[in-house]
Order: structure tokens, then sequence, then C-alpha cells
């Protein structure tokens, strides 16, 4: 499924099967989650996307060929693979290993980095290429569709749990992919957890409230009592002076996605007495080896509705308009 343009619907069309470069794996897609990413890029929210792209950045996948060795001088993964092993394919697709945020182990930062179903074709397709050294392992305790939605929701969260240090209570502001995968993290390492939803949607502060939550209402609404930390996964601005009315001292608003309508103006006195706000951006390959080797411990559940590769619109459409009832999957040739 091809994007010619921001704001088309995407196109079924044949294209030429990839072939594998220097270090890359030609992976044959058995599945690809759904991000919100996929929908700004889509949506034309996020600037100069490769055109034509390919979207989807959350691939499950399995070997069906490797590209040529990379000198060994550059990492060491390239052969860590073979053929016929499933693996996945991360928003974080390349970077260049030598700016300074690649040297100071901060590889999601890097200048020249590429990511997946943005400014490299992804998954929603039946083979794409991807470099070796990107792919990770999956663990075995889930199938392929539950596994996909992990990539990304799974990944990015977790970087902005990891961002909330020792919190205790733990606020989530918008209860979606991520906010489901990352609240069950929080739980199983004994956080409290308070969860905001749009005002009025009691359905999913029952949801939250089910899955352990100590607190679930509106984010219109206070908390019982401060939070130590919040995470903000839905891209709603005016969030961002709410979450830090409702932390303590020292607190610390972390804003979890990769695009955000604009953050009004508030007082001072609100971020005063040391509490900050900051932001994550893509991931690390270590953030991933960590999240992928806990998630099966938890057991981090994930919730999916699939959809056949050619119904990737109508995917979109309802995640747009907050129909799904979960991460939607799209399946390929199962
Ligand atoms: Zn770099
Ligand atoms: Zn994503």
């Amino acid at each position: 499924m091809v994007l010619d343009k921001p704001r088309q619907p995407l196109q079924l069309r044949d294209v030429p099967k990839p072939r594998p470069a220097r270090g890359q794996l030609l992976v044959r897609v058995s599945a690809c989650a759904v991000c919100r990413t996929d929908l700004h890029v889509v949506d034309g929210e996020l600037p100069n996307p490769k055109l034509p792209l390919i979207p989807g950045h959350q691939i499950v996948g399995y070997v069906e060929e490797v590209g040529p060795e990379i000198p060994s001088s550059f990492g060491i993964r390239a052969s860590s693979f073979a053929i016929g092993d499933r693996v996945g394919i991360p928003w974080l697709g390349w970077t260049d290993g030598e700016c300074a945020y690649c040297r100071s182990n901060r590889e999601n930062l890097c200048d020249n980095a590429r990511f997946t179903g943005y400014t490299i074709d992804g998954g929603y397709a039946e083979f794409t290429v991807a470099d070796a050294r990107f792919c990770f392992p999956l663990p075995d305790r889930y199938n392929d569709v539950e596994v996909a939605p992990l990539l990304c929701a799974g990944l990015i969260g977790y970087r902005a749990y990891r961002k909330t240090g020792d919190a205790r209570r733990l606020g989530i502001y918008g209860f979606g992919n991520a906010a489901h995968l990352i609240a069950q993290i929080a739980l199983y390492e004994g956080r409290d957890l308070f969860v905001f939803t749009r005002p009025g949607d009691t359905a999913t502060q029952q949801d939250a409230k089910k899955l352990g939550a100590v607190w679930a209402g509106g984010s219109d609404e206070m908390p019982p009592e401060k939070l130590d930390a919040a995470i903000i996964f839905a891209s709603v601005g005016p969030l961002v002076p709410a979450a830090l009315r409702a932390i303590a001292k020292g607190g610390t608003v972390v804003c979890g996605g990769i695009h955000m309508s604009d953050i009004p103006s508030f007082p001072y006195a609100d971020l005063w007495e040391e509490r900050s706000i900051t932001s994550v951006a893509n991931l690390t390959r270590r953030d991933g080896q960590e999240f992928l080797d806990l998630a099966p411990r938890v057991p981090v559940q994930t919730k999916t509705q699939t959809f056949p590769l050619e119904e990737a619109n109508v995917a979109l459409d309802r995640f747009r308009a907050g129909e799904l009832t979960g991460t939607a999957v799209l399946t390929i040739g199962q």
C-alpha cells in the first residue's frame, strides 16, 4: 500500500520486490501494526516524508534473504539472523553511528537517522528490506499479530516510562495503545497508576480500573493525590499544563508522542519547585532489547484487531475516528 501524497488514501499497487543491500535483510512481512505516527504521516502532519512511501513501522516478518555482509568494522549484528528467522523491524531504521548523539548512546537523536515507514519504506507490503543491525529477535511467547504492537507503542512507550524514574504515583494521560502496554509494566513494577481519559469516557476509565489503576477520571479532573510523574500519550497540547498542575514538587511530565497540538501558556508557578517537562523522541536499540526482554515476563498483553493489508485505509480511517477496540494490525498472506 503506497502513499503518493499526504492527505490522500493509500494506493494498492504492485511494486518491484526490494533487494537487500549490504547489511540488509529481505523480510517477508507477516503482520504490521498501525501506529498513530502512521496517521500523522498520512495526514501530512510530519514534514518531508519519502514519497511515494510504503508506511508502517511495527513490522513482523521472516527473513527471506540475507544481503551481503557489511565489513566487520561496522557493528556486529549483520550475520545474527538467518533465512527463516522471525524478526521485528521498528521505527529506528538506520543511524550514522558517528555523530555526537550516536557516540554518546543517544542514537535516538542521531542527526542523520532514517525512520521506517517515514523516510524509508516500511511494512504495509508483502516484502521489505531492513538494516539487520536495527532488527530485533522477538519473544516466542507471542504470535506475529500479538507481538506487532510491542514494536512501537511498546518500545517508545517504554522509553517514556523509563523517563519517569522511580515515580511511585504515575499518571497517564490518554489511554490508547501505548498507555495500555505501559500501564501493565508500571503495575508489574508496583507503581500506583492514575489514568486520565477524555472527559466523560467512562468506558475507558472502567477498563483502566479493571487493569489495576487506583484511580481513573477525565483529563479535566485532579487526581485524589499529587503525582510524582505523568506521561502524556494523547497529542493534545492543553494536557501539558493540566498535567503540571497534577504533579508534586520535583515531578516530571513526559510527552510521549511525535506530534502535539500547541501548548497554551500557563503561570510560572505551575512549573516552579523543580517540576519539569520533557519529551521522548524515537528509540534506541537498547530500549528495544530491554523492553522485549521484560514484556514476556510481565507478561504484557496486547489487544489487536486485524485487517487484511488491502484494507489499510479502512484501518487508518477507523483509527482516526477512534473506532478501534484494539491496535489495528495489518495481516499479509495469513
Ligand atoms: Zn548519528
Ligand atoms: Zn510508532
